[in-house]
């Protein structure tokens, strides 16, 4: 690299200067070095990384609205010209910046505090467009800090004018991200080599890739972003099913897995130990997994089922499978599972079996993992152990000999701890993970031991949707409790205005009345001094109102393990009626007849993290009530509203993707290929089938991709997941 940024001069835009997709941001025209270092803060250095920065969303810039297409809280652009420009300090001491457009009928008002350096952009007579979301403020339309767009001359908004809206980072303004995608378009939008031959692109209706470039960020109309998109999300996801497709079959070759059987008189052993008799939803997920055991290719297995369906119990199933194999031999030793260690066997005749593991993503969620796993191994030959960061290091140091020492056949544990601490085990077979809400196709190459490796099962109550899980985990297969447990009843929701409130409380104390408990859950970030003090003022305004013919206690996440615990057993024992709680509540806590919940600022959480609370009130045979207490009465709330009108997980999982907008799904931007967000999967659905079916079929017909035409996209798979998958040399 030259040395032209060190020297301080800005650098020269040379016509001749060769151009490259690596080329520095700095060096691009209208860049610059100040700019070039803020925009490392967003991963981007090259012309490249710019080009691959793909904009959140599009702002209409036609002006084409009329002010009676003006809708209050929907996105709007009006096109006019500034009559005035007045530049005030309000009250409160902040800057205010007031524009005055007339428009086409009328006059829209646009207003920025704090921005005074936008002051000197505007001057009466020129004409411009705002975007964004108009209010209604008096008899006129107003604006608070819209986008603007500066028209030239007589230039005239045209339909085609959409405006790309990037990812940020703190400190790095639009504009700046705008002009350097700008600049990279100009200097290398025609430089990202064709994956596609031509045909494939005729045949298909694919975008070529320079064309893509553009119109992702410069689209020429609405059709041309969902065109520019559709050739991304293709691209990526038959890249993405080639890779996963190859690694599975090298998997598949390189490496093995222990044997596991299950036969008739293990499966009743294991079945009586559970104190009610599985569901048959749970039984047939149960039966996928022990096939895919039996198998010596590692299992690699998604568990999806919503809160409560009685996940745990799919995978101790699974676990005691694995504890009763002795290694090696490959027999079945169900004795194990059933009763002590056969009479008259010393420890030492006791033939070494596969170990099993699961782990939680809290402490609080594996001791109760725990709990139940020795209260349903009680008495039989099967030794579980808990391995979690609270642990004396003594008691650690023991455990973790005991698990080394291969006498351990089950080991409850933390996701971070295990994961780092694979190698402990002395025949592991199985892995667990639990709750796992964030997808990687690629957590499974930590566990990779030598050259055997354990099944895997992975388990979660946020599912994807069925077709975008193959889509993205071509190399992971999916199973699903689409069943509760017997005599549950969806819990009973309602979004509760502030002015309905009292009368919510009258209904929840009625209940109460009848014998039951509940639940009053705050929100809370970060649970700082602070936010306590407003939660324990809350409580007493409670027990003080209208609570205060019943017991209230208090848990939140600074207290001590001991008081927590002290505290829930109370509440279990009926000592107290209604537990006010933080979050902390969310996951793991498991109250049978606590049917009852209030959710203060429901508006405050997340439509997931609703959903787990609720679950909390879903395990008796009562039906739960909940109650969602919102700040404001009326305004839709879309994440309540879908919170309130169903109890379905994935119904509302689905819901929340859409909501919560682009969540990165996998990969990041590393070479070659944008990121994908689920949002535009969800979005595209038939694009995502459309690209896997393709994908597998080429698959089919060229598993190594040696026909010439493909040598670029054979190329690109290499790149950027060569590495992560284990691909090397392919073909
Ligand atoms: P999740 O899928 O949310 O992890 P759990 O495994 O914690 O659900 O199960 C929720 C509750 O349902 C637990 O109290 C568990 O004991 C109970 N349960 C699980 N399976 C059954 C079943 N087949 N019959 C009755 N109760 C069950
Ligand atoms: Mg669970």
């Amino acid at each position: 690299m030259d040395a032209s940024p060190a020297s301080g001069h800005p650098p020269s835009p040379h016509a001749d200067r060769p151009r490259s997709l690596s080329t520095p941001l700095e060096r691009l025209p209208g860049v610059g070095t100040a700019r070039a270092e803020k925009l490392v803060r967003l991963e981007l250095v090259t012309a490249s990384d710019a080009l691959m920065h793909f904009p959140r969303e599009y702002r209409d810039f036609s002006g084409a609205h009329a002010f009676a297409d003006f809708r209050e809280g929907e996105h709007a652009s009006i096109a006019g010209e500034v009559t005035s420009v007045a530049a005030r300090t309000t009250a409160g001491g902040r800057p205010l910046l007031t524009v005055l457009l007339a428009c086409n009928g009328g006059h829209v008002r646009g207003v920025w505090f704090n921005m005074p350096f936008m002051n000197r952009r505007f001057v009466a007579g020129m004409k411009v467009v705002f975007a964004g979301v108009p209010k209604k403020s008096g008899p006129n339309w107003e604006f608070s800090h819209p986008e603007v767009r500066w028209l030239s001359g007589e230039e005239q908004p045209h339909a085609s004018d959409w405006l790309a809206i990037y990812p940020l980072a703190e400190g790095v303004p639009q504009a700046v991200v705008r002009a350097a995608v700008q600049a990279a378009l100009v200097h290398a939008a025609d430089l990202p080599a064709e994956a596609f031959p031509a045909e494939v692109l005729a045949a298909k209706s694919l975008l070529p890739i320079g064309e893509a470039f553009r119109e992702i960020h410069c689209p020429s109309s609405q059709g041309m972003i969902d065109a520019a998109r559709r050739r991304f999300v293709y691209q990526e996801l038959f890249m993405l099913q080639l890779a996963l497709r190859m690694h599975r079959e090298r998997q598949q070759r390189d490496h093995a897995a222990p044997t596991i059987a299950v036969d008739t008189r293990l499966d009743s052993r294991i079945l009586a130990r559970f104190p009610f008799p599985l569901t048959p939803a749970q039984r047939r997920v149960c039966g996928e997994i022990v096939a895919d055991m039996q198998s010596p290719r590692p299992m690699n297995r998604l568990l999806q089922g919503d809160v409560g369906s009685g996940k745990t119990a799919v995978a101790i199933y699974a676990m005691l499978a694995v504890a009763a194999t002795p290694v090696k031999t490959g027999g079945i030793d169900s004795a194990a599972v059933a009763e002590e260690p056969t009479p008259g066997t010393k420890p030492a005749e006791k033939p070494l079996r596969y170990q099993a593991a699961i782990m939680a993503p809290t402490e609080l969620l594996a001791r109760q993992h725990m709990a139940t796993l020795e209260r349903l191994l009680a008495g039989s030959g099967v030794e579980v152990q808990l391995l979690v960061g609270g642990q004396p290091a003594k008691e650690r140091k023991r455990v973790l000999a005991r698990i080394q020492s291969g006498e351990v056949g089950i080991v409850v544990g933390t996701q971070a701890l295990v994961c780092t601490e694979a190698a402990i085990f002395k025949n592991l077979g199985l892995v667990v993970i639990d709750e796992q809400h964030r997808f990687g196709v690629l957590q499974r190459a930590t566990l990779q031991q030598g050259d055997t490796d354990p099944h895997v099962l992975v388990m979660t109550a946020t599912p994807i949707p069925r077709t975008i899980a193959h889509a993205v985990y071509g190399d992971l297969d999916v199973s699903v409790l689409d069943e509760q447990p017997p005599g549950r009843q969806p819990v009973r929701t309602y979004r509760v205005g502030p002015e309905q409130l009292d009368q919510w409380w009258e209904f929840f104390c009625k209940k109460l009345a009848e014998g039951r408990q509940g639940y009053v859950v705050v929100p809370a970030v970060d649970e700082s001094k602070r936010e306590l003090a407003s939660i324990a003022s809350t409580l007493e305004a409670l027990a003080n109102g209208p609570l205060e013919a019943y017991r209230l206690g208090l848990v939140h996440g600074r207290l001590k393990p001991k008081e927590k615990a002290a505290i829930m057993d109370r509440f279990r024992a009926g000592e107290i009626d209604v537990l006010v709680a933080t979050s902390v509540i969310e996951v793991g806590i498991d109250v049978p007849q606590a049917t009852l919940m209030t959710i203060l600022d429901a508006d405050s959480f997340g439509l997931a993290q609703l959903h787990q609370l609720r679950g909390r009130v879903a395990r008796g045979a009562t039906q739960g009530i909940c109650g969602a207490a919102t700040q404001t009465a009326d305004a839709t709330i879309p994440r309540i509203d879908a919170f309130v009108s169903t109890t379905d997980g994935f119904a509302l999982a689905e819901q929340d993707l859409l909501l919560r907008g682009p969540g990165e799904l996998v990969g990041t931007r590393q070479s070659g290929a944008p990121p994908m967000y689920l949002a535009d999967l969800l979005r595209d659905s038939t694009v995502v089938s459309e690209a896997r079916r393709d994908a597998l079929e080429l698959f089919g017909r060229d598993p190594s991709l040696s026909d010439s035409s493909w040598s670029r996209l054979r190329e690109l798979i290499l790149k950027r997941w060569g590495e992560q998958l284990g691909l090397g040399q392919v073909g």
